[in-house]
């Protein structure tokens, strides 16, 4: 059974983890992916010789153990994110912010030396070209005997086994199962929260870090807006700058460069006429990203059904598996999430041949 034919629906963290593991076994999955490029939510945007900003996934913790092991495996290292000591914290919109001391960092979080997209790419690195097809949309999953088809935009592939790694709820949104899988978990699919899925990430590049004073700050946290957090965002080699964070979600709608201008009008606020010294400028709208996210019906609370157990079984006669971050039963919606489920279904597919 070895010689089991596998097809991974999703190039992300999950589904590269997962052909990695596979090709360490010798078997050559095939991952069918639709965007042009691999990685899905960790997207790490960088341009030659200017500073990488992470896009999606940035965070790591040494609770993380799943996620710590293949780095260490693959031989990347990771660096503490740096906060400083001060923060800039604003409470309300009729206070002017201040500069608040930052209690020692306890639990720092790290991030990947070289970017998280360097953990995607050490992973591709592993397989063969052909083994990732880029651009292909899949539209629906179809049981054949012992065998399962997936129709895609452009084509049909035939696998003995199959494997979503998609958000389990644009995996009931977009994709067509047939025979349909038991009712119970179409609905937990159908309410399985997708973490980050309709938030936005900005960055802006500088030449010098001149938030490096006793009077400033790279972190702030506002509860005023529309950026509510914003962090230090140097390369490991602390010789390129940032400061990246997020922008409130509700502004998906507005134009790039709306968002820039709100954006610039609030860190005037802190850093007076020096941050429109910024070099570029780096932002990512995930809600409008169709192979990440789609809106929900009803409201879906942060990881509602994450983890759940209906991840952890086969369907289409212990053919066909749902993997992905918000599967994982350690900090599920995170990278630790998606590596843990890698890690479960190359157990589960292991244990049947
Ligand atoms: C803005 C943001 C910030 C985040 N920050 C952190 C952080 O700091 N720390 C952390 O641990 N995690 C963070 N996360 C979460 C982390 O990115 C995810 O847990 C992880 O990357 C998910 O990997 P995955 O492979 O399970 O799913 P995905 O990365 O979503 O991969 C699914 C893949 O399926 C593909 N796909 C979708 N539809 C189809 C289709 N129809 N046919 C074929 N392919 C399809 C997608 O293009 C994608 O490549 C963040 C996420 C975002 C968006």
């Amino acid at each position: 059974m070895k010689q089991a034919s596998i097809g991974i629906i999703g190039g992300g963290l999950t589904g590269l983890t997962l052909a990695y593991l596979l090709q360490q076994q010798g078997i050559a999955a095939t991952i069918i992916e639709a965007r042009d490029r691999i990685g899905g939510r960790i997207h790490t945007v960088t341009p030659k010789g200017d500073t990488p900003i992470e896009m999606g996934a940035t965070w790591l913790g040494k609770q993380h153990t799943h996620l710590l092991q293949l780095l260490k495996d693959l031989e990347i290292g990771i660096f503490e994110q740096q906060l400083g000591s001060t923060a800039f914290y604003e409470p309300m919109s009729i206070n002017p912010p201040q500069l608040v001391q930052l209690p020692p960092n306890s639990e720092p979080s790290y991030r990947i030396q070289g970017g998280s997209s360097r953990l995607i790419q050490t992973l591709a690195d592993q397989l063969k070209e052909e083994q990732i097809q880029l651009s292909q949309v899949v539209q629906s999953i179809i049981q054949k005997d012992t065998q399962i088809a997936i129709n895609t935009n452009k084509t049909t592939y035939t696998f003995d086994y199959v494997i979503s790694t998609l958000p389990p709820f644009l995996l009931a949104q977009k994709i067509a199962i047939q025979p349909a899988l038991p009712a119970t978990c179409t609905a937990i699919m159908n309410n399985t929260h997708t973490w980050m899925g309709n938030s936005i990430k900005i960055g802006f590049r500088f030449k010098e870090p001149f938030w490096r004073t006793r009077e400033s700050s790279g972190t702030i946290f506002s509860n005023v807006g529309p950026i509510p957090e914003f962090y230090e965002h140097a390369n490991y080699e602390d010789n390129l700058f940032a400061l990246k964070g997020f922008f409130n979600g509700a502004y998906a709608p507005a134009t790039k460069a709306e968002r820039l201008r709100l954006a610039l009008i609030q860190l005037r606020k802190y850093y007076g006429q020096k941050v429109d010294e910024y070099t570029s400028y780096e932002e990512l709208v995930w809600a409008n990203e169709p192979y990440t996210f789609e809106s929900y019906g009803n409201p879906i609370l942060p990881h509602q059904h994450n983890g759940h157990s209906v991840y952890r079984q086969a369907y289409l006669k212990e053919r066909f598996y749902i993997a992905g971050a918000e599967t994982g039963f350690a900090s599920p919606g995170y990278m630790n999430g998606a590596v843990e489920s890698a890690y479960f279904v190359f157990g589960a597919l292991n244990a049947s041949w």
